[in-house]
């Protein structure tokens, strides 16, 4: 049977408070702002809509507070097409967010209160095993627990899947982890945090994915911006270049990618075709501004490709 999810995106869901200002204020000083504006992020919730924006089924799987930005949240989500059944409201902790503020020279500084995010536990994904059976391909990332991607991954094995780790943000992480996902997507940063290598150009993180290799990871994918990106499996190689675009913002590129990425291997497209789909959907999401508002949908990967990749 079928499998009713193609992608279940285990992650964070948070809101930015993005505030403008013609300078940013010292402490215990109060400066007159220019501007406000709220936007919806986080990688769990981003990468969701970006495999909606593809026309996947998707699920997010994840923690918001009991306030109204995780209830705008929620909404937000099911009005781009995602599940949000496994989306869990915690009362007594706040839903995850950025706080940005953007000075006149485009600086900005940020605090991030993870909130929410931070109260996913294993016995979550334990609970929530019907939406990993029925999912084909179960995607996670680094701003929950540890300890509920490692279940997460672990689950998602024992039920057969495949799975996509991208370890974002960068940070180290235990041994094990590197080896439970069917594919690590870091981007040159992460890589160079996990790997403990300078990751300058493609040759360096062939070097580098091969120390992940070494460690007991099964496939790496490494996206490197405008080098495209470049896949390390045991015994295996393929460098694909990037698309020619304009970038104009590259935030969430990487979110794009590892969405389109894992529908991609959800819809059993060859990984050749998988890396080209997703680098294409990667390419466009630095032509627009913003995290959301820049996730390409289907009809404009396949037409950057120049051939229909999921639908045909
Ligand atoms: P992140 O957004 O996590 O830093 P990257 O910068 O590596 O990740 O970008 C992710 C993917 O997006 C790349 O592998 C590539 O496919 C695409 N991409 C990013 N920047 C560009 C660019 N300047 N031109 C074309 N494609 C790009």
């Amino acid at each position: 049977m079928d499998p009713a999810l193609d992608v279940l995106v285990v992650g964070s869901a948070n809101v930015d408070l993005v505030v403008t200002a013609p300078r940013m204020p010292a402490p215990g000083e109060t400066v007159v702002g220019t501007g406000f504006a709220t936007y919806e992020g986080g990688k769990g919730a981003n990468q969701a809509v970006a495999v909606a924006r593809l026309s996947g089924r998707v699920a997010l799987l994840g923690c918001v507070g009991d306030d109204p930005y995780g209830a705008g949240l929620r909404k937000a989500l099911m009005s781009a097409g995602v599940d949000t059944t496994g989306l869990r409201t915690r009362s007594g902790v706040p839903t995850g967010v950025a706080v940005i503020t953007v000075d006149a020279a485009g600086e900005n500084s940020i605090v991030v209160v993870p909130g929410a995010n931070a109260t996913l536990t294993p016995e979550d994904i334990r609970d929530a095993r019907d939406l990993l059976a029925g999912s084909a391909v179960v995607l996670v990332q680094l701003e929950t627990s540890l300890e509920a991607v490692s279940e997460t991954l672990r689950l998602a094995r024992e039920l057969g899947k495949v799975t996509v780790l991208n370890p974002a943000p960068a940070q180290p992480v235990p041994e094990e982890l590197l080896g439970l996902a069917t594919f690590l997507t870091p981007n040159r940063s992460e890589l160079e945090t996990l790997s403990g290598k300078a990751v300058r150009d493609v040759s360096d993180a062939e070097l580098a994915a091969a120390v992940l290799l070494e460690r007991g990871a099964q496939n790496v994918v490494t996206t490197l911006g405008e080098a495209g990106a470049l896949y390390l499996g045991a015994g295996s190689r393929r460098h694909v270049q990037a698309f020619p675009v304009n970038p104009v913002d590259t935030t969430a590129a990487g979110d794009a990618f590892n969405a389109a990425f894992a529908l991609a291997l959800a819809r059993g497209v060859s990984l050749a075709d998988a890396l080209v789909f997703a680098n294409a959907a990667g390419a466009l999401a630095t032509t627009v501004a913003g995290a959301q508002p820049s996730l390409p949908a289907l009809e404009a990967v396949e037409k950057l490709v120049g051939r229909a990749i999921l639908s045909s």
